[in-house]
């Protein structure tokens, strides 16, 4: 099944995509994360999205589209996949529409309070990927449970004019996929607001329609 996972920064895409990824053995492709592990690694288009993502400003479409179109080439997503954080705008949601047309888009509704609160109590593990915050805890403070390294604040999360430009460009852009799934008949909406498992259920539930 071909699924994207729609959603305010902070509402759990990458948390119920990893979820779900586990639940439907679909790869979880998230252009955040593929950006990030580009820019760890310090190879050209890592150094091209990084003058953006540190701005929570979009990285230009063109790289962007490229990008997720080699990714979807890939073995493991001829069948189906949870999309992340893609399409974002008018765009990018034609370019999926022509690459590999979606099944289902998932749409995580959460308040931006909400939303800013979670962000802002959100650490990672760059290594295992795990993201904590208000319902998952470290065990110990500031490390991951499951390898024991320091946990870090995502760079774009620790700077309060970039979250709230990136609420600023998801307000502004989400409203054409929302329209535009409505219309092809694949939108599903589900309250983020609970708990990790509660929603993750809600999310099933939903695709399961
Ligand atoms: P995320 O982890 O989804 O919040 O993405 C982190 C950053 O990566 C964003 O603030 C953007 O700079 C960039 N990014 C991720 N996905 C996209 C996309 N579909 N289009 C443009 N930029 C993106």
């Amino acid at each position: 099944m071909k699924i994207v996972m729609m959603g305010v920064q902070g509402s759990g895409k990458g948390t119920q995509c990893k979820l779900l990824a586990g639940e439907l053995k679909l790869p979880h492709i998230s252009t955040g994360d593929l950006f990030r592990a580009n820019i760890t690694s310090g190879n050209e288009l890592g150094k091209r999205a990084r003058q953006y993502t540190d701005r929570g400003q979009l990285v230009p479409d063109e790289i962007v589209i490229d990008m997720v179109a080699e990714r979807l080439k890939a073995d493991d997503a001829k069948d189906g996949f949870l999309l992340d954080g893609f399409p974002r705008n008018a765009i990018q949601l034609a370019a999926l529409e022509y690459i590999s047309p979606v099944e289902q888009a998932v749409l995580l509704e959460l308040d931006d309070a909400t939303a800013i609160g979670r962000l802002a109590g959100r650490t990672e593990c760059g290594k295992c990927g795990i993201i904590y915050g208000a319902n998952r805890r470290p065990r110990a403070e500031g490390i991951c449970d499951e390898c024991g390294r320091p946990l870090r604040h995502r760079v774009d999360d620790k700077d309060v004019k970039a979250i709230k430009l990136r609420l600023e460009v998801y307000h502004s852009e989400i409203d054409v996929m929302v329209r535009y799934y409505q219309w092809k008949g694949v939108l599903r909406r589900v309250d983020a607001s609970g708990g990790v498992e509660e929603v993750g259920q809600a999310v099933l539930e939903a695709i399961k329609e």
